[in-house]
């Protein structure tokens, strides 16, 4: 039996893109196996984290299964923060299968485990002014376009979870 070569991507996923996506094609062409790791999965309902983990799990397992990525591929795992970075990839290590390689362009994610002595690739960014969580969530916010910026599995899953109203609500003051 050969052994399985896994890689981990590790992201707040607020939700995922066609940015990530096309990360997770880049990563299964090279490894056998992707660990998706749910980064900050104990936050949601905020402007900048607004989706549980619970909903995070569903937009990527539909994104994933229903655009040709065998389930057999793919392993998702939610990942809370911890309050020392120093501990955080001892954190990340006891929640995921075991993994060859880390793929971020998050500086943080990539210092903390070059120095716990991982390998770590960086992969090209995927039109990022444009693919990025930050402009997906303030187009839901301003009624702009930001359904074109997502697997439509993803789409389906924030108009079934009311999503729009819940960053909407999120967003007014107090009166
Ligand atoms: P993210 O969802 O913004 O990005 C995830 C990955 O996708 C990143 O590697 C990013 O470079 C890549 N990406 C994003 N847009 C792309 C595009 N258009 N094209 C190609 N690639 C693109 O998530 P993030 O902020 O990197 O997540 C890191 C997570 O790790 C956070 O949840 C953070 O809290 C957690 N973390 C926690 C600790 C701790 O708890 N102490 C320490 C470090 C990191």
């Amino acid at each position: 039996m050969v052994d399985k070569v896994r890689g981990l991507l590790v992201g707040r996923l607020q939700p995922i893109h066609d940015g990530h996506m096309d990360v997770i094609s880049r990563i299964l062409a090279e490894v056998d196996e992707v660990i998706i790791g749910i980064g900050s999965a104990q936050l949601s309902h905020t402007l900048k984290d607004p989706f549980t983990a619970g909903e995070r799990t569903m937009m990527i397992n539909k994104a994933l299964s229903e655009n040709g990525i065998h389930p057999s591929r793919y392993y998702i795992t939610p990942i809370q923060d911890v309050a020392r970075n120093s501990l955080w990839v001892a954190q990340v290590k006891m929640l995921t299968p075991p993994f060859e390689i880390i793929y971020s362009g998050n500086p943080l994610v990539q210092r903390l485990f070059i120095e716990a002595g991982h390998k770590v690739s960086t992969p090209p960014l995927f039109n990022r002014e444009v693919y990025s969580g930050t402009e997906v969530r303030r187009r839901m916010l301003e009624d702009g376009d930001w359904k074109s910026l997502l697997p439509p599995q993803v789409v389906d899953v924030i108009e079934e979870i009311d999503g729009i109203n819940r960053i909407k609500h999120l967003s007014q003051k107090e009166m």
